[in-house]
């Protein structure tokens, strides 16, 4: 999601008995400062973070929290490597000041600390599990797992008071994602965007998914184009291309993501030949 798009991401704190965990870091050093300083209003402990995926609004304030470690998944390191200076400046371009200079000051912090499928951290006293479902809003979403007190940080993989977001996403393998992310749901779901939820909200949302994914399908077996096929699909019209787009890249087998020049035209940012 870009700024001014709905709303701004959710981050959230999990504390222990000796540690505590901070789930996203919002766009900038300065908005990443500000959820430092909201930390230590509340506590004292060690600070660890981690980034639900590799998109610039969850993980572009990762450098105001260093020295802290930062935990991901392997591809979401990748995707900031790869994505994070074109996506800096496309950001910086389309944003008025002081935002514009925040964006383009900011210096890309891949996460450190990366798994697969999952990685188990203890805070003290409390165990807090960081699981890759699946791809889905990207190949690198994480869902921070809270079972004492049956949170469930979700990232992106849940939007709530905006639709999915495709750019890149796996449309055909999110609604698999979705069915575990509500198996995982037992108490309170925090959404990337958005207020808290519950199961039966990512059931609904993973229907969305579904039905999103078998239209996709259908357009795709029939020989529709995106400009033809994409009133078929349950989201609103630009949703619904960026998913169609997302989903014939995966159904033709073409690499999920472009290479940092290629991205920068399509996204008309100069000067990343
Ligand atoms: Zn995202």
């Amino acid at each position: 999601m870009s700024p001014g798009e709905g709303a701004y991401p959710n981050a959230g704190l999990i504390v222990g008995d000796a540690a505590c965990l901070v789930v996203d870091t919002r766009m900038t050093h300065p908005q990443g400062r500000e959820i430092a300083e909201a930390v230590r209003q509340v506590t004292a402990l060690p600070l660890t973070v981690v980034n639900t995926h590799g998109h610039f609004d969850h993980c572009f304030g990762n450098h105001a929290f260093l020295p802290a470690e930062i935990w991901g998944h392997e591809r979401c390191a990748e995707m900031l490597r790869r994505d994070g200076p074109v996506k800096r400046a496309y950001f910086a371009g389309r944003t008025e000041p002081p935002l514009s200079a925040e964006l383009a000051a900011v210096e890309i912090v891949p996460p450190g600390r990366t798994f697969a499928t999952e990685a188990v951290l203890d805070l003290g006293g409390r165990t807090v599990h960081l699981r890759h479902l699946g791809r889905g809003h990207t190949d690198n979403d994480v869902v921070v797992d809270v079972p004492d007190a049956a949170v469930l940080f979700a990232g992106d993989l849940v939007e709530e008071g905006y639709p999915p977001v495709f750019g890149d996403a796996f449309p055909l393998d999110w609604p698999s994602t979705m069915d575990a992310v509500a198996a995982l749901a037992t108490g309170a779901v925090v959404p990337g965007h958005g207020a808290v939820v519950d199961r039966a909200f990512v059931r609904e949302q993973g229907d969305t998914l579904a039905r999103t994914a078998e239209a996709a399908r259908a357009a795709y077996a029939a020989g529709r184009t995106v400009d033809d096929a994409w009133c078929d699909l349950p989201l609103p019209e630009d949703f619904a291309r960026q998913a169609l787009d997302r989903a014939y890249r995966q159904l033709r087998d073409d690499p999920p993501y472009d290479p940092p020049a290629v991205l920068a035209a399509r996204l008309g940012v100069p000067d990343f030949a």
